[in-house]
């Protein structure tokens, strides 16, 4: 009896995995195409200052409305894409979108965008940028790439000429979800980043959780010691943000401020003015 159940709990798991594979190549298929039928979009979160509450940039984050299955997170689809070459043509399609977009902001608010492994890795990464940046006009320091540690591991060599390239063309480098991937402290020594950002799941726990706490306020001198500025992500509460503030945390982002949304919801930051359509 044990053993045909344990056969039968097998084949369960066979076809789920079958199923599972199944849906991952379905998801590839229509990844493909998604750029090309117009399924993909950009909403933007707004970065905001704490010392003096002024929104200074916004992060670009991709979306997916697919056609049957409606919106696919990016948690889902983006390490399908990084598992082939599609993330290449969606990270070209995001840079320019995302640097078309600011070069039509009145204000020269910085745009951050995030940059994958897999792009990083690419030789042609420097080339695009520079393209980008000359064929919107949008002056090259107000671009900030976003790249997690985990992005630097398969080749840091080449990921640190990378860095070097694009900190040449005058764009700034952020390090994000720090505090989430390896050996987070060596990585701050050895690749020239322009700021550290702080990963949700700490700002999540900063007012409930003494070590939590105490990490981040590890950071935000270890940030202070390098001169480098930080910004916590994540940041949904007052009570998260006073304590960041308390503790002079450069920047902040998180739905307490705003929700990543379409830019058109933001024009009195982009535009210093309210749009009739977006009031
Ligand atoms: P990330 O770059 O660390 O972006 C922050 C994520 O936290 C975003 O999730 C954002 O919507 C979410 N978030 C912002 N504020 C809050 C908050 O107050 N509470 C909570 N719970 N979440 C908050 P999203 O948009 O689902 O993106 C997830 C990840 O997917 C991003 O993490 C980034 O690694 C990746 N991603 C998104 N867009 C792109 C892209 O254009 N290219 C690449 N390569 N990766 C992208
Ligand atoms: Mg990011
Ligand atoms: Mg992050
Ligand atoms: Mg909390």
């Amino acid at each position: 009896r044990a053993k045909s159940e344990g056969r039968g709990t097998y084949r369960f798991f066979e076809a789920r995995m079958g199923a599972e594979v199944h849906e991952r190549r379905s998801l590839e298929h229509d990844l493909r195409h998604a750029v090309a039928r117009g399924e993909m979009e950009l909403v933007y979160q707004p970065q905001t200052e704490v010392g003096t509450g002024e929104v200074i940039g916004f992060e670009a984050l991709l979306r997916w409305r697919h056609p049957e299955r409606g919106h696919v997170p990016p948690s889902v689809f983006i390490p399908i894409a990084e598992e082939s070459d599609i993330i290449l043509r969606i990270g070209e399609w995001v840079l320019r979108e995302a640097c078309r977009e600011a070069a039509g902001w009145p204000r020269p608010l910085s745009i951050a965008v995030n940059v994958s492994a897999v792009q990083i890795h690419s030789p042609d990464l420097v080339g695009l940028v520079h393209e980008v940046l000359l064929g919107t006009g949008l002056a090259p320091g107000r671009l900030e790439v976003e790249i997690t540690e985990t992005a630097l591991i398969s080749d840091p060599n080449r990921a640190l000429l990378t860095l070097r390239q694009l900190k040449a063309v005058g764009v700034r480098v952020a390090m994000d979800d720090f505090g989430t991937g390896y050996s987070s402290l060596s990585n701050l020594r050895s690749f020239p980043f322009d700021k550290i950002k702080i990963d949700g799941s700490f700002t999540r726990a900063v007012d409930t959780n003494e070590q939590t706490a105490a990490i981040v306020r590890s950071v935000l001198g270890l940030g202070r010691g390098l001169g480098l500025p930080v910004l916590a992500e994540g940041v949904e509460t007052e009570a998260e943000l006073g304590f960041l503030a308390a503790e002079r945390c450069h920047a902040v982002q998180g739905y307490l401020l705003g929700r990543p949304s379409p830019i058109a919801a933001f024009s009195r930051h982009t535009h210093g003015i309210v749009r009739q359509d977006a009031a």
